[in-house]
Order: structure tokens, then sequence, then C-alpha cells
């Protein structure tokens, strides 16, 4: 806890923590937007007001993710796991292949829901090694004919993250970056569509972000509900119904706030430096705290550690929660510990997070 400000040191997977001067923000126009008499919450998505908010998302993530005028950004609903069935159902045919790129479970979830559409097949997948690292770019093969190539560009389970990502020519690239959007510059150009739910470095739950190549609606499949088309929402500037008013406007000033913090390059130097605290006090500690993740495929978003000793572990939960840092049990499926250091988390939470890991070596070895 920050006994300056009362706030928690929050290391939430997701929905986790969010900037304070965004909150606060927020919480000064909560009743009365801009001199309205009313809320955000309160008013048509379709009056002027909401659409400057929307419009001005949009632009300011076209800005700062630097996307280009041929992708379309959209702001649907459904999270990311409706993308899952969205994907194969806009660009897969039946009897087509789609090659996926299997690096943990949110891989396996998506190549699940592409069964039910066309033939996807596995690319590559280091299950075998308890997903603890992310493949070779030299064992990446893939068909000249397959309608798309999907990955997962960090992976919130297991604490592993692409570094560079994989020349895919002519077939679309499509990448789930759920856990690491916007917390470091992409070459968007690589990429045939990119997706993600807000509530992990954009704002709260309740909106995914899809950034999508234009060309690549208009070959889309059009047999499908009006509203799972990627091309409705294109046409419709994300308005085609309601959409999460409260959720963009939040995302809206998430933004701003990146801005204001000098943007993708200087948000990634502070993951770095966030990041490089907390593995640096799994590295010292000669063998008492175990990474999960391979070195060369470690995230800079999700650091998953054991405490070696497994009754240790249990108290060092305990603890670690008494002193009020929030969220470090990992993923219900894997055990052990996991920070996520997410843009908003401050450096000063991970830097009392490395002195707490120390300290309860010092005491426990
Ligand atoms: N992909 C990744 C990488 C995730 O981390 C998550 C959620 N933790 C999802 C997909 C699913 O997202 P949602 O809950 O928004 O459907």
């Amino acid at each position: 806890m920050n006994e300056a400000n009362l706030r928690a040191y929050n290391f939430n997977a997701g929905p986790s923590a969010l900037p304070l001067e965004v909150l606060e923000k927020a919480q000064s126009e909560l009743t009365n937007f801009r001199g309205t008499g009313m809320s955000i919450m309160e008013m048509s998505h379709r009056s002027a007001i909401f659409e400057e908010i929307h419009n001005g998302a949009i632009s300011r993530m076209r800005k700062l993710f630097s996307i280009p005028d041929q992708y379309e950004v959209l702001f649907l609903q459904g999270g990311a796991s409706l993308q899952f069935s969205m994907i194969p159902m806009n660009f897969l045919q039946v009897g087509q292949q789609a090659g996926y790129i299997m690096t943990g479970s949110w891989s396996e979830k998506a190549f699940k829901e592409s069964k039910l559409f066309g033939e996807p097949y596995e690319v590559v997948s280091t299950k075998e090694n308890k997903y603890r690292n992310i493949p070779a770019l030299e064992d990446i093969q893939i068909n000249e004919d397959d309608a798309f190539i999907h990955l997962t560009s960090n992976n919130t389970i297991y604490g592993t993250q692409w570094s560079a990502f994989p020349d895919t020519g002519d077939i679309p690239l499509i990448a789930d970056m759920s856990s690491d959007i916007m917390s470091k510059p992409v070459d968007i150009n690589k990429f045939g569509m990119i997706y993600a739910g807000a509530q992990k470095n954009l704002g709260p739950s309740g909106v995914t972000v899809v950034i999508v190549r234009k060309d690549l609606l208009e070959k889309a499949n059009m047999d499908i509900p009006t509203i799972l088309k990627y091309s409705t929402h294109a046409d419709n500037n994300s308005l085609y119904n309601t959409p999460p008013t409260f959720g963009i406007y939040m995302l809206g000033e998430v933004l701003n706030w990146m801005e204001a913090k000098g943007g993708l390059e200087a948000i990634a130097k502070n993951n770095e430096e966030k990041a490089k605290v907390i593995y640096d006090a799994i590295d010292h500690s000669n063998g008492f705290y175990t990474g999960h993740a391979t070195p060369e495929s470690r995230s800079l978003m999700n650091i998953t550690f054991r405490v070696a000793d497994e009754t240790l572990e249990k108290l060092f939960l305990t603890e670690a929660e008494e002193a009020g840092f929030v969220g470090l049990n990992g993923h219900r499926s894997v055990g052990g510990c996991r920070a996520s250091t997410y843009n908003a988390v401050p450096l000063e939470a991970c830097q009392a997070l490395g002195d707490f890991m120390v300290q309860f070596q010092k005491k426990h070895s």
C-alpha cells in the first residue's frame, strides 16, 4: 500500500491497475460532465459530446500506436474471447486452413473456436515445455494457402512474450495482444489484425479493441450474423449498436495519460525498468525464487515465478497480502506467483515488491 495516496500495490492480471490520475479525473467529471449536468453513462451514444469522446479515443489511439490509414480501429464488446470466434467466422472458409502458434491457454482457446469454422492446424506448440518459451522464428513453417496465422503476443498465464514477430508474407498475421497492447511500439504493418480486451493496459473491461486491415474486410465471409461481421462495425464507426460508453471514455482518458507520459517509447522504457526490478530479485536469489519462463522469452507484463520451497510459497503469498500487495497468486490453472506489471503499475510498486521479495528471502533462508 502506498501510504501517501492509500492505493494498493496492485499486481492484478486483469482487470488491473488504472492510472490514479485517470481515476481522479473520471471522479471529478462523474456527476456533471463538462457542465452537462449528466455523467457520460447517462447521455446518448448519438450525442455530439459522446461522439467527440469516441472519435477522440480512436484518433488518439491511431496517433500513439502509429496505426496506418489502411487499418480500421474498432471498439467492440464480448472481450477477446469473442474474437476467438469472430476471427474464423469472418476470415475462414469451410475446409480452409489457418495456422495457430500455440504458446499457452489463450492460444488453445482461440484454436478450439476456429475448429468450428474451418481446418485450423498447430504451426508449432511449446506445450511440451510447459509453455515456458516462445518458439524460435525458424520453427515457424506455414502453408502458402493459409487463411491467416494466429499468435498470442503475450501469454498472461505463463508469463512469456514475443520480442520479434514472424514474417508471414502475404498471409495475414493476427495477434491477440490482450495483455501487452500498447506496452511498447509495434510495427502494425506486420499484422493483418490485432485485438485486445481493454482491461489490462487500456482501461476497464467491456471494450475490445480491434485493429484490422481494410482489405481483409472486403474479402471476409458475408453469410454470418450482422453484429459479428467486422464490416458492420467498420461501416458504422463502431456505433452500430449501443457501445460501452463509459469504458470508451475511460479508454480515451488512459490514452491521454499515455500521451502525457511521453508515448509508447517512454512507456516501454518504464515497463522494462519495472520488470527488471522483479526479475533481478528472482535472478539474485540463488534459486530461492525460480522464474517460469526461459529468460529469452520472459514477459515484461506478467512475471511468473515460484518460491522453490512449496510451504514457503503459501507463506510468501500470505505475507505479501498482509503487506498490501494485491493479485500475486498465479492463475488458478498453474498456481505459483505472478506479478502483472501493466502500463499503469507504478515503478514504485515494483520496487516495493522487489524489496519485499529480498526481505522475505532473508527472513526464511
Ligand atoms: N487473451 C489473453 C492473452 C488474455 O490474457 C485474456 C484474458 N486474461 C483473454 C484473451 C480473454 O479475454 P476476455 O476476458 O476479454 O475475453
